[in-house]
C-alpha cells in the first residue's frame, strides 16, 4: 500500500538519505511535502524527481527562484516560515523532521500537532523544548520515531522490554576526529580537518559538533527525553569504529547492542519501515574485515562538551535551549573562521553560565530564549581574550 510521506530538510544530508531509500521504494511512497531553506534549485529538482505535492523554502526571499524552477509542474511553491509549518501540518501517514537547528522546532511541532508519526532526526528541536514537545506529542496522539543513529539503535534494543527493566543506557560516540591530539594540538585544528568525520558523511553543523563532541553532549539530553532512565542511567562511552550504535544494560546485566554500517539510511529505513522492515541497497556488514572493536572512555577534560550538557540538562528549565542556541552561533563563528576550534564549546559555556534560570511553558518561550541566547553568544563572541 503507497503511504504518504513529508520530508523537512530534504536537501540536506538525512534528507538526500532518506530520499535515497523511497527512489529505492518508490511504489510504496507518495511524496507530499519538501522542504529546504533557500536551496531553491536543489529542492525543485527533488520536488520533479519525486513528484512532491508541495516545495516549500524556508526563507521567502528564494520563493521566486524555487517558483521558476517549477514552472511547468503543478507543484505547488511556497516560501516563509508559516509556509513550512503550514506544509508540515499537512496530513501524512509519516513525516521526517531532518532540518538542522533550532529552526527545525516550529516545523516539527506543527507536524507532531497534527497528530502524525515523526521520524525525529531534528535533535536541537528535542534538546531545546523536549518537555513542550513530548506534552504536545502526548496531546495530539502523535508518535515519535526516534531516527538519530544511536537512539535508533536504543529503541530497537529496547524492542520487547520494559524500560523499567533497564539500568543503564550504553550511548556510544566516535569520539571524532581528534580524539588522539593533545590539548595544544586541539588549538590549531583547522575548519577543513574539523569537517572531515572519521566514520559519518553528514552535514556540516553535526560534523562540528562530533568534533567539539557537543553531538554527544545533545544526544545525552536527547536519549534523557526518549528514554525516562533517569540521567545517572546513561553513560558515554566511546567506541572509534562506530559500529556498535548504542547499547542497553538490563537488570540482569544482560547488555543488548545494536550494530550496522555507518550510514544513516540504516536508521532511518527502520524508522520509515516501522514496525516492519525493509530493504536497504547497503553491503552487509562485514565484521571479520572491521577485525576489531575498542572502547574507550570520553575525555571530558579535553573535551567538555558533555559535561557542560549534562550541566544544562542537570539546571534544567530552558538550560538545555539556551546552550544549544549559543553552540549553534559558536559553530556558525567556526565554520566562518571567525574563532578556533577549542572557542566553541568555550563560548557554549560562557552563555550558559551567564542564564538565568527560567522555566519556558511554551514552544514562543523556548524561542524567546533561544533569540536571546544567540545575542548572548554574539556578544561572547566579541571578547577576544576567551580561550
Ligand atoms: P544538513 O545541513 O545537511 O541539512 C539541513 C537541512 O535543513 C537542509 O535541507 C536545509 O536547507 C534545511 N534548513 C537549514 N536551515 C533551515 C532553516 N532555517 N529553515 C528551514 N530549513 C532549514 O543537516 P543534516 O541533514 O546533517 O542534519 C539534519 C538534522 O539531523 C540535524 O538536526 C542533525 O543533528 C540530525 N542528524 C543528522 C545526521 C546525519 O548523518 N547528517 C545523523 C543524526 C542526526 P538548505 O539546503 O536550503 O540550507
Amino acid at each position: 500500500m503507497t503511504r504518504t510521506i513529508s520530508l523537512l530538510g530534504a536537501t540536506g544530508s538525512i534528507g538526500a538519505s532518506t530520499l535515497d531509500l523511497i527512489r529505492h521504494n518508490r511504489a510504496d511512497w507518495q511524496v507530499e511535502a519538501l522542504t529546504a531553506n533557500c536551496s531553491a534549485s536543489a529542492l525543485a529538482q527533488l520536488a520533479r524527481e519525486f513528484d512532491a505535492r508541495i516545495a516549500v523554502v524556508g526563507d521567502e526571499s528564494c520563493l521566486p527562484e524555487l517558483r521558476a524552477a517549477l514552472e511547468g509542474t503543478d507543484i505547488e511553491a511556497a516560501g516563509g516560515s508559516a509556509a513550512l509549518c503550514e506544509a508540515a501540518a499537512r496530513p501524512v501517514d509519516m513525516t521526517v523532521a531532518a532540518i538542522v537547528g533550532c529552526a527545525g522546532l516550529a516545523p516539527t511541532m506543527a507536524a507532531v500537532e497534527a497528530g502524525g508519526t515523526i521520524a525525529l532526526a531534528n535533535k536541537e528541536a528535542l534538546v531545546s523544548a523536549g518537555d513542550i514537545l513530548k506534552s504536545a506529542i502526548e496531546r495530539a496522539g502523535a508518535s515519535l520515531l526516534p531516527t538519530d543513529s544511536e537512539h535508533n539503535a536504543i529503541f530497537q534494543c529496547l524492542a520487547g522490554n520494559k524500560v523499567r527493566e533497564v539500568r543503564r543506557i550504553i550511548l556510544t560516540a566516535s569520539g571524532g576526529p581528534f580524539r588522539t591530539l593533545s590539548a595544544d594540538q586541539l588549538k590549531s585544528v583547522t575548519r577543513e580537518q574539523a569537517l572531515k568525520h572519521p566514520n559519518w558523511d553528514m552535514g556540516a553543523k553535526i560534523t562540528i559538533d562530533s568534533a567539539t563532541m557537543m553531538n554527544k553532549g545533545l544526544e545525552f539530553i536527547e536519549a534523557h527525553h526518549l528514554f525516562p532512565v533517569g540521567l545517572e542511567n546513561i553513560d558515554i562511552l566511546v567506541h572509534p569504529q562506530s559500529i556498535i550504535h548504542s547499547m542497553v544494560e538490563y537488570r540482569d546485566r544482560s547488555v543488548l547492542a545494536q550494530l550496522g554500517p555507518s550510514d544513516m539510511r540504516v536508521p532511518i529505513a527502520s524508522c520509515l519501515a516501522y514496525p516492519e522492515r525493509m530493504e536497504t541497497p547497503l553491503t552487509p556488514l562485514d565484521l571479520a574485515m572491521i577485525g576489531e572493536l575498542t572502547f574507550e572512555a570520553p575525555n571530558e577534560e579535553l573535551f567538555p562538551a558533555t559535561r557542560i550538557a549534562r550541566e544544562a540538562i542537570e539546571a534544567g528549565g530552558a538550560a538545555p535551549a539556551v546552550l544549544n542556541a549559543a553552540n549553534e552561533i559558536a559553530v556558525e563563528a567556526f565554520l566562518n573562521e571567525r574563532i578556533g576550534f577549542t572557542r566553541i564549546t568555550a563560548v557554549a559555556e560562557s552563555v550558559l553560565a551567564r542564564y538565568m534560570p527560567s522555566q519556558p511553558a511554551t514552544m514562543e518561550d523556548v524561542l524567546a530564549i533561544d533569540a536571546e541566547a544567540r545575542d548572548h553568544a554574539r556578544a561572547v563572541l566579541e571578547i577576544p581574550t576567551l580561550v
